[in-house]
């Protein structure tokens, strides 16, 4: 019987904000489960470049289980895609190899530019017009005249009805509010839309610099196609060549340790990315080692610099009545352990499996959402956690400490609890539950 046969749910229409990786991801693996599926997009169409994004075991295992997996390997070049391991050097003095993060050839890992991944998730959707591209969302309610269905409210004055909205609308959510403001009228307020986005107290330098020109400046640091970090006092450098384009991808992290997280605030409409002078960076990081001044002093005149927004403190629901949230703007979280998107994954997927299992109707839909958060919370909130934790490690701010063996001790397996998760174990707590609570008959 297919999912449209058995009076399920997939009846309904699903309205979902955001066409980032989360909300596209889902996008394509409802349809393929026979749901009529809207996505609605801020941005007028995916930019051709953008950062690189790195996909870890569980997330991979994510998107084959949703079956959107083959199609963007086939986009990537031919090559071994697995867990290459980190290297960590001492970002002062002499950058002595501190950890060598072992390399696991069993275990998958996909990296790829993201407006490329994006593409590769667009082209997969089954009705191409279901993307709407350009539409912002101002605000969603619950219709006062139909009961069930909700309106979505766009800043270019339309409106869309749905039955099920799935916020996917990043760390700035809009959707957010809906939830964290249960019960409260939705004004779409700039106050209201930073709620729970704080600034992370830390702040990331990004550019690309010439691998034949770190050569040929003297650079002695190894650099093989394994991701590398210098770390050091507050801060810390991640360094990836990407050999056969002559670069050298650098993220230059920076945070301040001296106010607790979500005291230091940003003014409410700042851009969160900015291009600052070199020299800002080359301060920052005054008095590291020989190859950090080398690194540095070839990054672009300006640099990309972005301040980072977290979700904090975490939300105590990541849904409300038939909307619920995925990815960040559920949990947005450091990108220490390049593990956010994979989190937005394991949601999109326990979402689709509970959506189109045949037990799922209109009626027992916000018990099924409920159920999805009280499964994800915990798991989204502990890798946020572990993210937080890893970017203290780097910054010598670990429980052991900045000597060579305390850093040992506290990366050794820092990666594991987020690669080896039972993804199948969600959906069976998820309806256990549901049966228990009767939502579902056993
Ligand atoms: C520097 C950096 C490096 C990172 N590296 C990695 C990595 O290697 N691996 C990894 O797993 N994670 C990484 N992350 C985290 C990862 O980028 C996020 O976790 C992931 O993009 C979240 O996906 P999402 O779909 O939830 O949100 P997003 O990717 O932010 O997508 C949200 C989408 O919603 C749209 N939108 C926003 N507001 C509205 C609105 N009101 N109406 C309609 N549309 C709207 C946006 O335009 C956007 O397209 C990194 C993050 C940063 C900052």
């Amino acid at each position: 019987m297919s999912q449209l046969d058995s009076g399920a749910v997939a009846k309904s229409r699903v309205a979902i904000i955001g066409g980032g990786v989360c909300g596209l991801a889902c996008a394509v693996s409802l349809q393929q489960a026979g749901f009529e599926v809207q996505v609605f997009e801020a941005t007028t169409a995916y930019g051709q470049v953008g950062a690189g994004i790195g996909l870890g075991p569980n997330a991979v295992r994510a998107l084959e289980a949703m079956g959107i997996l083959e199609p963007l390997l086939q986009r990537l070049p031919q090559g071994n895609h697995f867990v290459k391991g980190f290297l960590f050097y001492c970002g002062l003095r002499d950058h002595q190899l501190v950890y060598d993060y072992p390399a696991a050839p069993e275990l998958p890992n996909v990296n790829m530019q993201r407006a490329a991944f994006l593409e590769a998730l667009s082209s997969q959707l089954l009705d191409l017009h279901s993307i709407n591209f350009g539409k912002r969302c101002m605000s969603v309610t619950e219709s006062s005249t139909n009961s069930g269905a909700l309106n979505i409210y766009f800043t270019d004055g339309t409106t869309h009805i749905a039955d099920v909205v799935l916020g996917a609308d990043g760390i700035k959510s809009t959707i957010r509010n809906f939830i964290v403001n249960s019960g409260a009228s939705m004004g779409g307020a700039a106050v209201q839309r930073s709620r729970r986005a704080v600034f992370s107290n830390t702040v990331y330098y990004r550019g690309m610099v010439p691998y034949s020109a770190l050569l040929a400046a003297g650079f002695k640091t190894p650099m093989s196609d394994r991701p590398a970090c210098f770390v050091g006092p507050n801060k810390h450098i991640v360094f990836i060549a990407i050999k056969p384009r002559d670069l050298v991808m650098v993220s230059a992290s920076s945070t301040n340790y001296n106010v607790p997280l979500g005291t230091e605030s940003l003014p409410e409409e700042s851009t969160w990315v900015d291009d600052v002078p070199r020299d800002e960076l080359q301060k920052d990081f005054d008095g590291w080692g020989p190859d950090v001044s080398i690194l540095l002093g070839l990054m672009p005149e300006k640099v990309s610099r972005w301040s980072l927004r977290v979700v904090h403190p975490p939300l105590e629901n990541y849904t409300r009545g038939r909307v619920a949230l995925l990815g960040d703007a559920a949990h947005g979280m450091l990108p220490h352990l390049g593990a956010g998107a994979g989190q937005g994954l394991e949601d999109a997927l326990l979402l689709v499996r509970l959506l189109k299992r045949p037990e799922t109707n209109r009626d027992n839909l916000p018990a099924v959402l409920q159920t999805y958060s009280d499964v994800r919370r915990p798991r989204a909130q502990a890798v946020w956690e572990v993210s937080d934790r890893a970017g203290r490690v780097y910054d010598f701010h670990g429980p052991h400490g900045s000597t060579p063996e305390g850093l040992r001790e506290d990366l050794e397996d820092i990666c594991a609890p987020i690669w080896h998760y039972d993804l199948d174990r969600d959906l069976e707590s998820a309806i256990e539950m549901l049966r228990a609570n009767g939502s579902f008959a056993h």
